[in-house]
């Protein structure tokens, strides 16, 4: 080595040796404050981005002249009807009113000179309450919202021709929320509000400017919410200064400037559909969607008007936005949409044939799903799909409640009949006690069916598309070791009208963002709700075991909406009893017969009890005025249905008894099917004993034997006892102070226990008055002190006391309680009716039945099944249900003996240790200020029974609600014409719970769908009780073929029969559906 020799590189620099001058390093709150003041209201709105949003504008004569017709009465007249007023003249500035009221503005619009060139021309309009823009010809174009909230809308290019163009505005008064006074929208409205109409002006829009105030909204909210130790948080902080440093004041150039600075962070595609063009792989799906809640804070007449605003919306932002997916659900605002606005609906029908308006849910209104019978379930999904079906070629997969206040057990099994294999929903997110672990996950029946459940991670169903909406779908997304992805819910509900081009521009920037500098999750748009759930399906089927969640979703709050409205959940009770039996009978009728099938009566009245049971009309939640609807809806429902049963009756033979008929050829009417034995008051304290099975029972006369067989004696002063065979009820203050069981030898009431006593307590949730009740409210119990007992009635059949309880100086209630003779091998019960005078304010009215039994579950009656819940408060969990929802009855067994509460129009239930409590009424002031005021029936009974849980208490709980009917036939008729000719045999525990023809029959059909040959008979049974059950079902018609069926009655699998004789078997709590075709 050596020798050789190196150049020496000598270094360079350009660095300056000298600091040229001090930089300070900045202050973060202070940068991100001024990003905020760059684009707000206020005192630099002249002189920010916000000065230059505007290209010039014009208002006022000549420009825009306004006249206006105000519809009297508070009446909502068509189009054609109020266009044919006369117009008075009008201007900005001007009041309208009351509530409630609407005003047609004729709105004659000349673009000035000036602006006829500029890119973009709006009318900005504004009076704070809702409005529909119109065509001169009666078109309606799109909605409008009030109060900064989409007030433009674009004017058509055939504008810009310097003439004068006319369009109507239908001004709604009332906001997006009805008409609360002042801030708090769910006090009762207000009657008597006015709206100052305060623009109406042609507008100029600055649309680079536009874009510019998007861009720096995203990247201004990546400033603030990304975490200060990423770096994508402090480039996005100085993106956004640089643009602010680049702005002059009226220079257009400055604002391009400011556009390709913040490419920097949003990359170059941000204001265009072209930015979901990027090929990477989005995990966070944004949906459009616009929860309009069928009634609310407002009646139905303004749903019908909503619909028709939010959806025109829509229809209007797809031809803008190409990526924009809308969906929604409800089968009745679609068929309300086709009725009154033909013109929206063709538009809907024409997006949803092109894929971007996406029907959803499969169901008739985004129902309640605690109260509504099993049979009501089935049918919200049969009408709702039908509907999708024969209006849009297709049925729906998913099933979408976003907004419900808990969710039967019973749900995936009869969403998997329904044709749908996966659900949305969201409310949840409010438990107020424990939070719900899953995001998507197996949700399971209690039979074992499944449906893939996903509830948005961004934890609403109406969301502003904001950057933490994105953002969140992650961090609150708890399924991410299964599954990463979600669904983003987007758009204004109610009164907002869904998604507006705000939403779908910050998406763009979300979407830009992530591309660009990450970290933000991958939003995406242009893709639906199925094909989401299509990916998840796809995912499982590839092997992804998806977490599951067995039973009901119970949702910790709301627990009020099982009592409130008492009245409208007495209506829902009935009105489906109503219908089980007009469908049985009429099915009967129209297979032996000629009798038609009503089935366009049928169709109304099912339509009319599931638009009743929307998520805020049969939970009780909406404003008086819904109830006036709802009470006017029952009314004709319940009108309809006796003009059938009438029509019925005398199809069978048979007739009413009325006080002057002659005592003769009394039979007793049945509806349910299976073997009955009961007293019947026969008129005139005389009663019969109605025996057999069909729909016509024989009544033989009550033998009144030596020994009675039911008594009642005043054994001390104020100690009543009522004794039959097998109880012995002693009464004492109103209350039951034993109940003793003479077969079983042993007492039911707890020791030192009143069973049947009225408590009270007070009852100011949180915050949701209809909706809520509190686990406090249990603290302040007050037991009713009753006034006397008497006896009411004596007779050989039946005795009663009755005790009058003194509620305040204002309310009261008369409790009878009754005991009827007892029949061997047949269970007795101890029956209680009462009638209240209720006139409180925020208290709880229960009735209580301690009672000597002991376990740590209750069950309780469900749609086709039982939910079984603690009876104690060990965890968080199991104190959440403090008050839960239950059908027909309620019921505590230990092993070897139960009692069972059983009632005909309450939902409301607890049990806590051995106490058990009936929730009677409530007295909530708020958005109702006088629900539940005034006179109520209520009937309950206590059944107690050996053994556990049974068939006993499920058919006891039917024949409770379906009591027999005194009526009397002509002399040819013999009930033994009438045996019912389908019956089924086998395990008790099988309910055969509806009797119906099939809905494509050729003679029962009214064409919405292609047309079946023959006659046919729908069956619905269920296990009841959860086992395995086998039977029979027996039939004297002549069946050629026989079907199990979906809910939808599709034939899924021939069944063989024989003899008139076709054997079942069902899982536990399966609901079955078979098609016997005659
Ligand atoms: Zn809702």
């Amino acid at each position: 080595m050596g020798g050789e020799t190196f150049e020496i590189a000598t270094f360079k620099s350009s660095y300056p040796k000298l600091s040229a001058h001090p930089v300070g390093q900045w202050i973060p709150n202070i940068y991100k404050d001024r990003i905020s003041i760059f684009t707000s209201g206020g005192q630099y709105e002249t002189k920010n981005l916000r000065a230059m949003l505007s290209d010039g504008s014009a208002s006022g004569t000549p420009h825009i002249k306004l006249s206006v017709w105000d519809a009297p009465d508070l009446s909502r007249p068509t189009f054609k009807d109020a266009t044919n007023h006369k117009f008075k003249p009008a201007s900005v500035g001007e009041w309208f009113g009351p509530s409630w009221s609407t005003h047609w503005f004729k709105v004659q619009i000349t673009v000035p000179h000036e602006l006829l060139e500029k890119e973009l021309l709006e009318l900005h309009w504004d009076a704070n309450n809702e409005g529909m823009v119109w065509t001169e010809d009666g078109n309606p174009l799109q909605g409008l919202t009030g109060g900064g909230e989409r007030v433009e809308w674009i004017l058509p290019e055939k504008f810009r021709d310097g003439k004068e163009h006319m369009i109507y505005i239908e001004m709604a008064c009332n906001g997006m929320f009805g008409n609360a006074p002042g801030g708090d929208s769910i006090q009762p409205p207000d009657p008597n509000k006015y709206f100052q109409l305060s623009k109406a002006d042609i507008v100029a829009v600055n649309v680079e400017a536009r874009h510019l105030y998007i861009d720096m909204w995203e990247i201004g909210d990546a400033a603030r919410e990304f975490p200060t130790d990423s770096w994508e948080q402090h480039k996005a902080m100085k993106v956004a200064n640089d643009v602010i440093d680049a702005f002059e004041l009226g220079s257009q150039d400055s604002i391009l400037k400011g556009r390709k600075i913040a490419q920097e962070y949003l990359g170059k595609h941000a204001s265009s559909a072209k930015v979901y063009d990027s090929g990477t792989e989005p995990i966070v799906y944004g949906v459009g969607h616009c929860h309009i809640d069928t009634c609310w804070l407002w009646p139905w007449a303004e749903t019908k008007r909503k619909v028709a605003r939010s959806w025109s919306n829509q229809c209007d932002l797809m031809d803008r936005y190409p990526e924009h997916i809308f969906t929604c659900s409800q089968a009745q605002q679609y068929k309300w949409l086709k009725q009154y606005y033909p013109y929206v609906f063709d538009r809907v029908k024409a997006k949803v044939k092109k894929g971007t308006f996406q029907p959803v849910g499969g169901s008739w209104v985004e129902h309640d799903t605690n109260m509504p019978s099993g049979e009501s379930l089935v049918r919200q999904f049969v009408y709702g799909q039908r509907f999708f079906e024969s209006n849009f070629g297709e049925r729906c997969k998913t099933f979408w409640l976003p907004d419900t206040f808990g969710y039967s057990s019973q749900l995936p099994q009869l969403c998997r009949l329904a044709g749908m294999t996966r659900f949305f929903t969201q409310k949840l997110s409010w438990n107020n006690i424990n939070k719900f672990p899953h995001t998507t996950f197996n949700w399971v029946s209690l039979d074992g069916s499944q449906v893939i459940c996903h509830m948005a991670p961004a934890e609403t169903y109406t969301a502003e598309a904001n950057f933490g909406d994105v953002r969140r779908s992650v961090t609150q997304h708890k399924s991410m070791d299964q599954d990463n992805t979600s669904l983003l819910v987007f758009g204004k509900g109610d009164g907002g009208g869904g998604p507006t081009w705000e939403h779908l521009e910050k998406l763009r920037r979300c979407r830009g963002m992530s591309d660009t500098v990450g970290l933000l999750p991958r939003v995406h748009l242009g893709e639906g709700v199925e094909d989401f759930f299509d990916r998840l399906e796809k995912k499982a089927s590839n092997g992804l075991d998806f977490v599951t969640w067995y039973g009901e979703l119970y949702f910790e709050l709301h627990r009020g909406t099982y009592t409130t409205q008492a009245n409208n959940k007495r209506n829902n009770r009935k009105s489906e009893i109503m219908l089980h039996d007009i469908e049985q009978l009429a099915a009967l009728a129209s297979i032996k017969s000629d009798f038609k099938y009503p089935k366009k009566e049928i169709d109304d009245m099912w339509e009319g009890v599931l638009l009743c049971q929307f998520h805020d009309c049969l939970p009780g939640s909406s404003i008086e005025m819904c109830y006036d609807d709802s009470d006017e809806l029952y009314a004709k429902v319940f009108k309809t249905g006796e003009k059938i049963l009438k029509d019925l009756s005398s199809f069978l033979g048979v007739q009413e008894v009325t006080t002057l008929s002659p005592r003769e050829n009394l039979v007793a009417f049945n509806t349910m099917p299976w073997h009955r034995r009961e007293i019947i008051s026969t008129g005139n304290n005389q009663a019969g004993v109605a025996c057999g099975e069909g729909n016509l029972l024989n009544i033989k006369t009550f033998k009144i034997s030596e020994t009675p067989e039911v008594t009642v004696n005043e054994v001390r002063s104020g100690v009543f006892v009522l004794q039959n065979e097998q109880l012995t009820v002693e009464v004492e203050g109103g209350s039951i102070r034993s109940l003793y069981d003479r077969k079983a030898d042993r007492e039911i009431v707890a020791k030192g226990g009143k069973a049947n006593q009225l408590v009270i307590f007070d009852d100011k949730p949180l915050y949701w008055q209809a909706w809520d009740v509190e686990a406090y409210h249990l603290d302040s119990r007050k037991e009713l002190s009753s006034g006397p007992t008497k006896i009411s009635q004596s007779d050989a059949h039946q005795v009663s006391v009755v005790t009058e309880t003194k509620i305040s100086e204002k309310s009261w209630i008369k409790t009878y309680i009754s005991l009827s003779a007892a029949f061997k091998g047949q269970q007795s019960y101890v029956e209680m009716h009462s009638e209240v005078e209720w006139q409180e304010s925020m208290k709880f009215l229960k009735v209580e039945f301690p009672v000597d039994v002991r376990n740590t579950e209750a069950s309780y009656e469900t749609q086709f099944g039982i939910v079984r819940r603690p009876t104690h408060y060990n965890t968080t969990w199991d104190m959440a249900k403090f008050e839960v929802c239950c059908h027909k009855f309620a019921d505590l067994s230990e092993h070897g003996y139960g009692v069972s509460i059983l009632n005909d129009s309450k939902y409301g239930f607890a049990t806590c240790g051995n106490l058990m409590r009936l929730s009677l009424l409530r007295a909530p002031k708020a958005p109702d200020a006088h629900a539940d005021m005034g006179r109520h029936h209520i009937r309950w009974a206590i059944l107690p029974h050996q053994g556990e849980l049974g068939s006993t208490t499920v058919r006891t709980a039917y024949n409770f609600n379906n009591p027999l009917k005194l009526v009397q036939c002509q002399e040819s008729v013999t009930p033994a014409t009438f045996s019912n000719p389908i019956k089924l045999t086998g395990n008790p525990s099988l309910i055969l719970d509806t009797i119906k023809r099939g809905e494509d029959d050729e003679d029962v059909s009214r064409g919405e769908l292609s047309k079946g040959k023959g006659k046919s008979v729908i069956l619905r049974v269920y296990d009841s009780l959860g086992g395995t059950s086998k039977g029979t079902i027996e039939t004297t018609l002549d069946v050629k073929k026989a079907w199990k069926t979906n809910i939808l009655e599709d034939d899924e699998e021939e069944l063989k029969i024989e003899k008139g004789k076709l054997g079942i078997t069902l899982r536990p709590f399966e609901v079955a559906t078979f098609r016997l075709q005659l």
